[in-house]
């Protein structure tokens, strides 16, 4: 009796053993293997054989850094994805990866730990071919750089005709044009913001950001930046509380793109609500600047993504709210650049609060 039911379970795990295999041999499209905690290769599955071209008697024993290109190996990639995902408990990056053949392609990475206690032993790597979606971005990006190059000159004219002919219409008094020139004026400088971010996008692409870093005063720079702001919206009133200290280092140009940014994701993402809160806090050499909005909010899962490339949220409240996904993105590009620090600290239904550092001193 007792024979036959560990006969049976044993049957059973055997049977679970082989539907396991089936399983990791027959995932198409996702190269799986188990690594060990110093990259040795312990298991590879059919689809890691077929994305890579290394049969598994080929690979296994062997460093998985063996995937990785020359520049990856000299930013100590295959290291820190594993230091990543000890730490963190996942690792996903986008890299430049290499075939047994020795050519290329991109792969989306993604590093989980597999724990035994609370030092974890081995990792999953899962990996992915993502050639075709990089040269679409890579598509999208020349063209986005062609189209708002050619676009920049007519308008910064319009812009600046708007100017003139307003200042005409004050001193011959007529209000209701006035108006008029006003919104148009309002309108202008969005596309105005719009192409700027578009340029941002494809200097960060080419490696190309530039940034012209002085010592300015950074209470000016929200202040017209909220006047430019109450001229065009309605809807939101934009309150400031704080103030710097003294003057910061960075590029203002760069400094205002990334405040226009969130506050318009502020007043774009809260429609119910009729305020941004600004907050200027000091801590030692460091200055932040905290835009705060009273809408939506972001789940912690869409937090994780949010300065992503072309990331939008999946939330259904978003609605038609038109966008991007580039504001974020070139936000914290621009302040990365500036060997500063962004972040969101937000909760579903509570609103958001965007941040980012600034340091206090004279040009660097
Ligand atoms: P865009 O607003 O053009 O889509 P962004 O990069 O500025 O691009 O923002 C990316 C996504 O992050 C938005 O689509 C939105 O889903 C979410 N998001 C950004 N800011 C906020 C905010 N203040 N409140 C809620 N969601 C936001």
């Amino acid at each position: 009796m007792i024979n036959n039911s560990r006969i049976n379970r044993s049957q059973g795990i055997l049977q679970d053993e082989k539907l396991l295999r089936l399983l990791f041999d027959n995932t198409n499209e996702h190269a799986i293997c188990i690594i060990t905690n110093n990259g040795i290769i312990r298991t590879w599955n059919k689809s890691a054989e077929k994305l890579l071209g290394f049969s598994a008697e080929n690979i296994i024993g062997k460093n998985y850094s063996i995937l990785f290109s020359k520049e990856g190996i000299k930013k100590r990639l295959p290291k820190k994805l594993i230091a990543e995902a000890s730490r963190k408990e996942i690792s996903r990056s986008e890299n430049v990866c290499v075939r047994k053949d020795n050519t290329f392609f991109w792969g989306s990475l993604c590093v989980t730990p597999i724990k035994n206690g609370s030092r974890p032993h081995n990792f999953v790597l899962i990996m992915q071919n993502i050639s075709e979606k990089k040269e679409i971005e890579r598509q999208k990006d020349e063209y986005i750089g062609i189209a708002s190059h050619e676009l920049k000159t007519p308008v910064a004219a319009l812009s600046l005709y708007s100017e003139l002919l307003a200042d005409r219409l004050k001193t011959e008094h007529d209000k209701k044009t006035l108006q008029l020139f006003n919104d148009m004026k309002a309108q202008v400088s969005r596309m105005v913001n719009l192409i700027d971010d578009l340029l941002v996008v494809s200097e960060i692409e080419r490696n190309k950001l530039s940034l012209n870093i002085k010592s300015f005063n950074i209470n000016q720079l929200i202040r017209k930046v909220i006047h430019d702001f109450q001229t065009s919206t309605m809807t939101h009133n934009v309150i400031v509380d704080g103030k710097a200290k003294g003057n910061v280092s960075g590029d203002p140009n760069r400094i205002t793109q990334v405040l226009v940014n969130l506050i318009a994701n502020g007043i774009k993402y809260s429609p119910q609500a009729n305020k941004i809160l600004i907050k200027i806090t000091n801590e030692k050499k460091k200055l932040i600047v905290s835009v705060q909005d009273f809408g939506q909010g972001i789940t912690l899962r869409e937090q994780r993504d949010i300065f992503r490339r072309y990331f939008r949220s999946y939330s259904l409240e978003k609605g038609n709210i038109p966008g991007l996904g580039l504001g974020l993105y070139i936000s914290k590009k621009i302040i990365d650049n500036h060997g500063e620090r962004i972040w969101v600290r937000s909760q579903r239904g509570r609103g958001s609060v965007f941040s980012f550092s600034l340091s206090y001193g004279a040009k660097r």
